[in-house]
């Protein structure tokens, strides 16, 4: 950090503006995380100079003898972590991997039954502004208006309607377990793909926190970044029979040469996540999950369907008259991260919203439990009602973080 100090200063400032925050604030966003100082190191080496276009042991460049080892690292132990068949570990992003998945089963203009992006699902669902939307003819599935769970009559309904080439399960803001197994029959009944999109959940099932959808889908697809705690990234697992697709897919469909110290990253953390310590981190996401959300419900902020099974909890606010925007710039001002999220049939634009989205991963990684999460739903609400207490808000989440840094103050 020295030298990028002397060699660069605007970025260096930038890189210690964000370790700040990052130690001075509550971090709920659901999506993000704290990865290991381990997996840092290896996104910081000098396995970004090298172009490994192709897979271990079929490269287009020479030299690749080296990287190769850290490809098959990653493979192996997420195979041994998952028990999955075949996994492609170069996906950029999820996004990314979701392209590859439908490059991989789909041609452009086949229907796709998904989640709509309005109840939980994410862009690359069937968004117009994505090329999901774009390319796909994509019938939406919501949740019940009743029960604010997935509605799985209606999924069935929908599929033996549209006959769909492809099914998509798992969302960016949806709490509780999908059935997967539901998904699975509906699927067989229509003869259509599933592609389990566990982005969100993938580290709960590598913990043994959530039920595992490998044994269902045909096709996986997974970010590195959320609960799994690696590096930013993308995954895909699938049966050994599509796996020549899913390969010829990611590349050289969708990418050209995989980031190889991502790569070595994405395998540093499926190390981690084979250790027994893992699985006692993601049910303690869940845990701390759950005790937040109820005690939110508790200050008149309920959960959608009424709590949640994993590391989030979707957060309706119409009780207390706050929109989600005005929310997230209160709990912002006050050192808490969170994130605006349009709850079902919301009546606000999704630029406004009435509801956050809260999640636990990043403060189960700092050590946080069950009364720290109790302290935190009352910070948060505190911070949603008055306004005014901001700076005493403040104070508290600086009391707090203070007790449970994961990074050093220097880098
Ligand atoms: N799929 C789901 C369900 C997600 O929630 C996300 C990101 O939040 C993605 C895909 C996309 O991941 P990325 O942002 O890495 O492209």
């Amino acid at each position: 950090f020295d030298l990028l100090q002397r060699e660069d200063p605007e970025i260096a400032s930038v890189l210690l503006d964000e370790l700040d925050r990052l130690r001075g604030g509550v971090q709920l966003i659901a999506s993000e995380n704290f990865a290991s100082p381990a997996v840092l190191a290896a996104l910081g080496s000098t396995l970004t100079n090298k172009y490994a276009e192709g897979y271990p042991g079929r490269r287009y460049y020479a030299g690749c003898e080296v990287v190769d080892r850290a490809e098959q690292l990653a493979i192996d132990r997420a195979k041994r972590l998952f028990g999955a068949e075949h996994v492609n570990v170069q996906p950029h992003s999820g996004a990314s991997a979701n392209l590859a998945a439908y490059a991989a089963l789909l041609q452009p203009g086949d229907t796709v039954l998904a989640m709509a992006l309005s109840h939980g699902g994410h862009l690359t669902h069937g968004s117009k502004v994505n090329f999901s939307g774009r390319w796909f003819d994509v019938v939406a599935y919501g949740v019940r208006r009743d029960t604010e769970l997935i509605d799985y009559d209606e999924v069935r309904e929908l599929a033996l309607r549209h006959q769909p080439k492809m099914i998509i399960c798992g969302a960016t803001s949806y709490s509780r377990k999908i059935d997967f197994a539901a998904f699975r029959g509906i699927a067989d009944e229509v003869g259509a793909w599933l592609l389990a999109d566990v982005a969100h959940t993938i580290g709960l099932m590598a913990g043994d926190a959530l039920p595992s959808a490998v044994p269902y889908a045909d096709v996986v697809t997974f970010t590195t970044h959320k609960a799994l705690r690696g590096p930013r990234g993308g995954g895909i697992m699938c049966t050994r029979e599509l796996a020549p697709r899913v390969d010829r897919a990611v590349f050289p469909f969708v990418q050209g040469g995989p980031l190889m110290h991502a790569v070595a990253a994405k395998a540093v953390a499926f190390g981690e996540a084979l250790r027994p310590e893992f699985a006692r981190y993601a049910r303690q996401v869940v845990a701390n999950a759950q005790v937040l959300a109820d005690a939110l419900a508790a200050e008149g902020m309920r959960s959608v369907s009424g709590g949640t099974d994993s590391h989030l909890a979707l957060i309706d606010l119409r009780d207390v008259g706050v929109s989600g925007a005005v929310a997230e710039q209160r709990c912002g001002a006050a050192g808490i991260t969170l994130n605006r999220n349009a709850i079902p049939y919301d009546p606000e634009p999704p630029t406004v919203t009435s509801g956050i989205r809260v999640g636990t991963p990043c403060v189960t990684t700092q050590g946080m439990g069950a009364e720290e999460m109790k302290a935190v739903a009352s910070m948060v609400a505190q911070a949603i009602r008055n306004p005014d207490a901001v700076g005493e808000i403040r104070e508290r989440v600086a009391a707090l973080t203070s007790l449970h840094q994961i990074y050093p103050s220097e880098l």
